[in-house]
């Protein structure tokens, strides 16, 4: 059947992209899943850095957030602050050595990939994979971290951009980063 034929080859590339990662992790003594706060820490917008929404975007246990967490401020990787206006908020950043860490596994994990798919082929997937996970995202009701470019309270303002549902100003490149409060346009 074909949705079969869909769900094995998500679920071998998922093993594959897995091991990759897991494999890349063990050379920086950590685990995937330390990686994977990474990642999304590189990625988040100033919205979506607290210990939630990493549990949220990754699907972990508010447990194993805090312990993945503490190993990674205890290896100097990240450090967590009070929010400016909600001291009960906690905000999470990347070291400089933690976004160094964060982006050349990114980068080397993804490169691969990349260089193995023809640019047309590419976006051809990415269209597809998307849609997918939207649908996805939609029956099951999880949040769609989405791009900020592509949701419908991004306004365009003269100089630059604004969210329209904080209120605030946002650059450029933050339009470039995934956001808790996403919704798609
Ligand atoms: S416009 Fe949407 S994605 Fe961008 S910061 Fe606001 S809520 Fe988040």
């Amino acid at each position: 059947m074909a949705g079969d034929r869909l769900g094995n080859l998500l679920e071998r590339l998922g093993s594959l992209l897995h091991a990759t990662q897991r494999g890349a992790a063990g050379a920086h003594g950590l685990q995937r899943v330390h990686l994977d706060v990474l990642g999304y820490l590189l990625r988040c917008n100033r919205y979506s850095d607290t210990p939630t929404a990493v549990g949220e975007y990754l699907g972990l246990t508010k447990g194993t957030v805090s312990q993945s967490l503490r190993v990674l401020e205890a290896r100097g990787l990240l450090t967590r602050e009070p929010d400016v206006h909600d001291g009960r908020v906690v905000r999470l950043r990347l070291t400089r050595r933690g976004r160094g860490t964060a982006t050349r596994e990114r980068d080397h994990a993804w490169e691969r990939l990349r260089r193995g798919t023809p640019a047309q082929q590419r976006a051809t997937l990415e269209l597809g994979l998307e849609r997918l996970l939207r649908a996805l995202q939609a029956a099951t009701g999880y949040r769609t971290f989405g791009l900020c470019r592509s949701c419908r309270f991004l306004r365009r303002r003269e100089g630059g951009f604004q969210c329209g549902l904080t209120g605030d100003a946002l650059s450029a490149p933050e339009t470039g980063k995934i956001c808790r409060e996403h919704e798609a346009a």
